[in-house]
């Protein structure tokens, strides 16, 4: 899609600081990072979420997403990392086309854990909580 940053990007009509790329996907930092070394994995493909790559891109998104937390953890000598993705507008994806972020943690960030985001948690009975199980597991 031309209109699409990261197809723009993919194609090569973007520039980027790209760290990684194969058949399937490719991996640059983010232009706005939340912390030194944020890299995006990005599927060549224009997906708008990760429930339409098929099994073998969505595979090689999180595989290439794996293999780049040890490696930019060294190169900015961070501690950890926080690995998410905003996967559809409600979830606050900005840019539809499917990424992962892969994000550098530091001992004493203060950032704190991806459960610290202000999320109203629901007060679910065992009942809800089995439905909701047996719904899932019947179709995954
Ligand atoms: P989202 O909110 O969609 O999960 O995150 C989109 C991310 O893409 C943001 O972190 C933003 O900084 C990054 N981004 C947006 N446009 C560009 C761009 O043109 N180049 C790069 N490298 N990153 C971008
Ligand atoms: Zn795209």
């Amino acid at each position: 899609m031309t209109d699409c940053v990261f197809c723009r990007i993919a194609d090569g009509d973007l520039p980027s600081r790209t760290v990684y790329e194969d058949d399937r996907v490719l991996a640059f930092l983010d232009a706005n990072p939340l912390a030194e070394g944020h890299t995006l994995v990005v599927p060549r493909e224009h997906h708008e979420v990760v429930g339409e790559m098929p099994d073998e891109t969505r595979d090689a998104v999180f595989a290439t997403a794996g293999r780049l937390t040890s490696v930019v953890e060294s190169a900015v000598d961070a501690d950890a990392t926080s690995l998410g993705m905003n996967n559809g507008r409600a979830a606050g994806q900005e840019v539809p086309h499917a990424h992962l972020h892969v994000v550098p943690r530091f001992d004493g960030d203060g950032v704190g854990p991806l459960h610290a985001l202000e999320w109203p948690r629901p007060d679910l009975s065992d009942d809800e909580l089995d439905a909701i199980a047996e719904r899932i597991s019947d179709d995954v």
